[in-house]
């Protein structure tokens, strides 16, 4: 059960509609793309370690796959329920879209909290969602990988299981597996790398150098750290950063390795030696040219989006701004770069393991690297452009962009 009064699905409708109207789409269209094209609802039995048995519900969504087999992750949190992981398989149709991908989107999960489970219940877990789900994935069909709470390991059992009923070792049908069976240089950061390059790309719209760029991040996992510290790698001074349990700021910037090892110390980054300690929210506040928010969503809102200070919001985490924020950012000329654009690097990266995987050949670092740089850079410029001809916010001409090339797809199908 959600704890959260937002239906994630209603709000991407929301979105969607207005998308629609702008590109003046007909009722049918707008209908096709408001429906998941199906969806799976799985029990998982699963033997605990105590010696009784507890059925789990699991869940896989192919949203639209007009322009190609669907991508998206697997979520283990006790939130997920269908309206959810509906909504997260909507974003990654767009999302694939945006960066231009040939994928459509898909979303999985399984209600449960992986927290309190050992690693034998959540492995077989995962097996019997694997092959619970197997006849409804595939290498052409629907590709899945890591979201929330899951990890390369997670990813390992899937594609065993996966094997062991297919009798064929096919390492395409999910990414971001451990390099060992098949998975990508350069996945592990790939997220951040994507903010990092759309990030560069924002800079020069509002003609800042990243030398000495002001940045300021809220969250310091993984999105939040790899952003850090390819900001600081281009000379930009990272300012404010927070997690769970507070935040450290200061002026002259700090080393995101150092943060990183103090935090593995201490658990967190607040009382970073040389920083003043502030509250979870502060980066967020701060003065600065980029924020990134990399930790949960709706953390900019209506009530506070009158303190956020920075030129740029590069959105890191998925859903960090609302809708009502966003246009009141727009307003004030600050640049959003939203989240189905900026924090794209993870599912491209994914996208290269899955051709590596098919070809059987792999790719230096540098490769991957380069191809992520096109990729990012044509998308934001795509975004960006498309943002300025309509006259409204980046989000908005993200999604003018991701269904405008989902529905040239329909109609080169003859759906529509
Ligand atoms: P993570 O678990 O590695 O890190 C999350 C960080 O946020 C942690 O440092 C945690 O302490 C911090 N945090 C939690 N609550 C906070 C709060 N109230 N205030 C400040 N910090 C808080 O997660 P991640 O993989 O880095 O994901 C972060 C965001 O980025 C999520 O929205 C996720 O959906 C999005 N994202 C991640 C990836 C990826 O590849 N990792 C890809 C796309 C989107």
């Amino acid at each position: 059960m959600s704890t959260k009064k937002i239906n994630p699905f209603e709000e991407m409708l929301k979105v969607l509609k207005r998308t629609a109207d702008l590109l003046k789409l007909d009722s049918g269209t707008y209908e096709i793309l408001s429906h998941p094209k199906e969806v799976l609802t799985v029990s998982l039995p699963v033997k605990m370690d105590n010696g009784s048995i507890k059925v789990f519900q699991g869940y896989r969504v192919h949203y639209n796959d007009a322009r190609g087999p669907t991508k998206g992750g697997i979520r283990y949190h006790p939130n997920v329920n269908l309206d959810e992981v509906k909504a997260l398989a909507a974003w990654m149709t767009w999302k694939t879209a945006v960066v231009n991908i040939p994928y459509g989107g898909a979303k999985g999960g399984i209600t449960c909290n992986p927290k309190e489970m050992s690693e034998r219940e959540l492995e077989m877990l995962t097996r019997k969602y694997a092959s619970a789900i197997a006849k409804f994935v595939g290498v052409d069909l629907d590709i899945p990988a890591p979201d929330v709470n899951t990890n390369p390991q997670t990813m390992a059992w899937f594609f065993d299981e996966y094997v062991k009923i297919k009798g064929e070792v096919l390492p395409g049908v999910i990414t971001a597996k451990p390099l060992s069976i098949g998975g990508s240089q350069g996945r592990s950061y790939a997220t951040g790398r994507g903010v990092f390059f759309t990030g560069l790309e924002a800079l020069k719209t509002k003609n800042i150098n990243v030398k000495g760029a002001k940045v300021s991040i809220q969250g310091y996992g993984n999105a939040g750290y790899y952003s850090a510290k390819f900001f600081h790698e281009a000379g930009a001074k990272i300012i404010a950063v927070s997690d769970s349990k507070g935040g450290a700021y200061s002026p002259d910037g700090m080393d995101p390795d150092k943060l990183l090892e103090f935090k593995k110390k201490t658990k967190t980054v607040k009382g970073f030696p040389g920083s003043d300690e502030t509250d979870t929210r502060a980066p967020l506040f701060t003065e600065c040219d980029i924020v990134i928010p990399a930790a949960l969503e709706d953390q900019i809102t209506s009530e506070n989006v009158d303190k956020v200070k920075a030129k740029i919001v590069l959105e890191a985490a998925n859903g960090p701004t609302t809708t009502e924020a966003t246009q009141s950012l727009f307003e004030r000329d600050i640049l959003v770069v939203p989240d189905i654009l900026a924090n794209a690097g993870g599912v491209t990266v994914s996208y290269f393991e899955w051709v590596q995987n098919r070809q059987g050949y792999y790719w230096t670092e540098e490769e991957v690297d380069e191809k992520l740089r096109k990729i990012m850079t044509q998308a934001f410029r795509d975004v960006y452009q498309t943002s300025q001809e309509y006259k409204v916010d980046m989000r908005t001409g993200a999604y003018l962009v991701a269904v405008k090339r989902v529905v040239e797809a329909m109609k080169a199908r003859g759906w529509i």
